[in-house]
């Protein structure tokens, strides 16, 4: 079996990452798992983390939306990686973010990179829950050397900090539903002046608020933490099609911003 080794990841800033099994992912979506095997034959998986925490500043979406879509960074990261991988280990690799075949949570976790929080998220030693996972499957057969390095304490902070109660929806969900909003929901969104997303179980976590910032340059480039109507409608399609919110549309964000900043919704 060949020994994988992080080298290759840590030259773009990305200190997290290990080998497991192919066999040990938890396959939750077949359909991509039958394009990823219709490709090669997945003996490996190499999982990693990509730390995106900037710094604290004025915001009014969640921080993972600040910089540009994190798609754009692993697509390029993956032109580049893929090549390099298969120069140095032979055979072939896939790299995959978010369209993964597999529950990237659980296999972060089997990697060693982290653990799953009571929040749902994985933490990880530095960088708390401010990371993105990916994935390159492949078909080499890599050792598996797991190195567990952080755990949830279950302090009970993100359930009681948490503001989906009394059977309120999640916030961030409700900041990404389409069409009209309840009267509840708009004063939930209001009262919470989230724009897109909900950080708050992760900002509570105690291994979160510790967090060290990236030293990926993706993440410090092109940052729109503040959004407001003015600039949603300045951006061109081409560049709205790169931040992580353009996937509900221009509306969504514009009702979001009308609700928590002018009467109703
Ligand atoms: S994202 Fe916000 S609303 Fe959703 S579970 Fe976390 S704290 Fe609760
Ligand atoms: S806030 Fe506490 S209980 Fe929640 S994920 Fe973090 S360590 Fe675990």
């Amino acid at each position: 079996m060949i020994r994988y080794d992080n080298s290759d990841l840590l030259s773009y800033g990305i200190e997290y990452s290990a080998a497991i099994p192919f066999s040990a992912c938890k396959i939750i979506n077949e359909r991509k798992a039958g394009f990823l095997r219709s490709r090669l034959e997945p003996r490996s998986a190499i999982v990693f983390l990509a730390p995106y925490y900037t710094g604290d500043g004025e915001r009014n979406i969640s921080k993972y939306a600040v910089s540009e879509d994190y798609h754009v960074f692993m697509r390029s990261l993956f032109e580049k990686l893929c090549p390099e991988l298969c120069e140095k280990y032979g055979g072939s690799f896939i790299g995959m973010a978010d369209s993964s075949p597999a529950d990237e949570v659980s296999a972060a976790v089997y990697a060693g990179l982290g653990v799953r929080g009571d929040n749902g998220m994985i933490i990880n030693e530095k960088y708390g829950s401010y990371v993105f996972i990916g994935a390159v499957y492949t078909d080499v057969e890599f050792e598996y050397q797991p190195d567990r390095t952080a755990y949830c304490i279950h302090c009970g902070r993100c359930k009681a900090a948490c503001p989906a109660k009394n059977g309120r929806e999640c916030l961030s969900a409700v900041t990404q539903k389409k069409g009209a909003l309840t009267d509840d929901e708009i004063a939930y969104t209001k009262e919470y002046g989230s724009v897109w997303g909900c950080d708050i179980c992760a900002d509570v976590c105690p291994f979160s608020q510790k967090a060290e910032t990236t030293p990926i340059p993706f993440f410090y480039e092109n940052r729109t933490p503040y959004l407001t109507k003015e600039l949603i409608d300045n951006m061109s399609e081409e560049e709205f099609s790169r931040r992580a919110y353009s996937w509900r549309g221009k509306a969504v964000v514009m009702r979001n911003l009308t609700v928590t900043y002018e009467n109703g919704g």
